[in-house]
């Protein structure tokens, strides 16, 4: 029997991040023959609307209200629960982002609801639904299965694919109004510490640096191959605590997981914290002085010499081909 599954749209300056788009595969894996229903919250978001039915949702329902202008996990949760508890779903997916790690807790306490965090895959067997996450920091691997209640997951980006849009698929927007209790949290500014480019948690391609690059001007010839690829540049923490990037370009246990589809390691030497935070990546490549460094362990190509002469090369045969 087909099931009723709730996906939770996420914006970031009023555009879907494609986690919102993972998530509505991921619910029509587990809606089988039933719907998928995405939920758009904010001040300003019925244009994003469409985009999800090209996606693949069933139906879309919008709450809009000044007091969703910026993520609160006390706002959110109250205008989800109010849409939850009209749906009435069998299930309920949302990112496995900063926002969905936040407010996904919050939801699942209040619906009395077991939640299945970071899944990476989803396996449909004939009368069960498994789903798998990472555990000990990306070292093993977890089954798990949800035996009784309803299905709550959130879902790592860049691990579930996307179903391809369709321009022409047509589904039903309806907004609805929430009443929305005052806030104890209140956003007043929010300050961007990063530049506008590629999310590094969404990005296909990424240029990290570790302590090997040695200066904030050190990461210039990363960025330079990263903008040729179309990639976001990452770090690892031994770069951010010696100040030549910043924190929120970190990348493993204590910053951001990525699962590129390709991951450059330059000058960082694969301490596990780090490894924790990028070894799904799909293909990695480690450039390092050191062969012995642990990088070349995860890596599927390594190249022992120095990131400031192969950075460039590597930068220089990318743009021959692109040509
Ligand atoms: P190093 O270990 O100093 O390595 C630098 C590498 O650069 C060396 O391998 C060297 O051979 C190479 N190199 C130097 N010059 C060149 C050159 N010109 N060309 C090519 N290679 C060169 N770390 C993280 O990254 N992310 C985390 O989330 C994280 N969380 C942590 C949490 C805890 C609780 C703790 C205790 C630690 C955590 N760490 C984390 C820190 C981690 O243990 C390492 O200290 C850190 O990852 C090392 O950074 P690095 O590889 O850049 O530096």
């Amino acid at each position: 029997m087909g099931k009723k599954i709730l996906v939770l749209g996420e914006l970031r300056d009023g555009a879907l991040r494609n986690v919102s788009f993972e998530a509505i595969a991921a619910g029509k894996k587990l809606a089988g023959d039933g719907e998928v229903v995405a939920v758009l919250l904010g001040d300003s978001v019925q244009t994003q609307a469409q985009l999800m039915i090209q996606f693949g949702a069933d139906r879309v329902i919008i709450v809009e209200n000044e007091k969703l202008g910026h993520y609160t996990s006390d706002g959110f949760s109250q205008a989800f629960l109010s849409v939850e508890a009209q749906e009435k779903p069998d299930g309920i997916v949302i990112g496995h982002t900063a926002l969905g790690k936040d407010l996904s807790p919050k939801i699942a306490n209040k619906l009395n609801a077991g939640l299945i965090s970071d899944v990476t895959k989803i396996e449909e067997g004939s009368d069960n639904v498994t789903f798998i996450r990472p555990i000990f920091s990306g070292k093993a691997f977890e089954k798990k299965e949800i035996v009784e209640g309803p299905i709550f997951i959130t879902i790592r980006p860049n691990n579930i694919d996307m179903l391809e849009k369709d321009e022409f698929r047509k589904g039903d927007v309806k907004s609805i109004a929430v009443d929305i209790k005052d806030l104890r949290t209140i956003i007043q500014d929010v300050v961007r510490k990063t530049s506008d480019g590629v999310d590094l948690s969404e990005a296909k391609v990424i240029i990290a640096g570790g302590r090997g690059v040695k200066s904030a001007e050190g990461f210039k010839p990363l960025q330079e191959l990263a903008d040729l690829l179309g990639g976001a540049v990452g770090a690892s923490r031994g770069a951010c605590d010696a100040d030549y990037c910043d924190y929120s370009l970190q990348i493993g246990q204590t910053g951001k997981v990525v699962t590129p589809d390709l991951y450059i390691a330059c000058g960082i030497s694969g301490a596990i914290q780090h490894m924790a935070g990028m070894s799904n990546s799909k293909v990695i490549v480690a450039i390092n002085k050191d062969p012995e460094a642990s990088i070349f362990n995860v890596a599927d190509y390594g190249i022992v010499g120095d990131l400031f002469e192969v950075v460039p090369l590597l930068t220089e045969e990318f743009r021959k081909i692109k040509a």
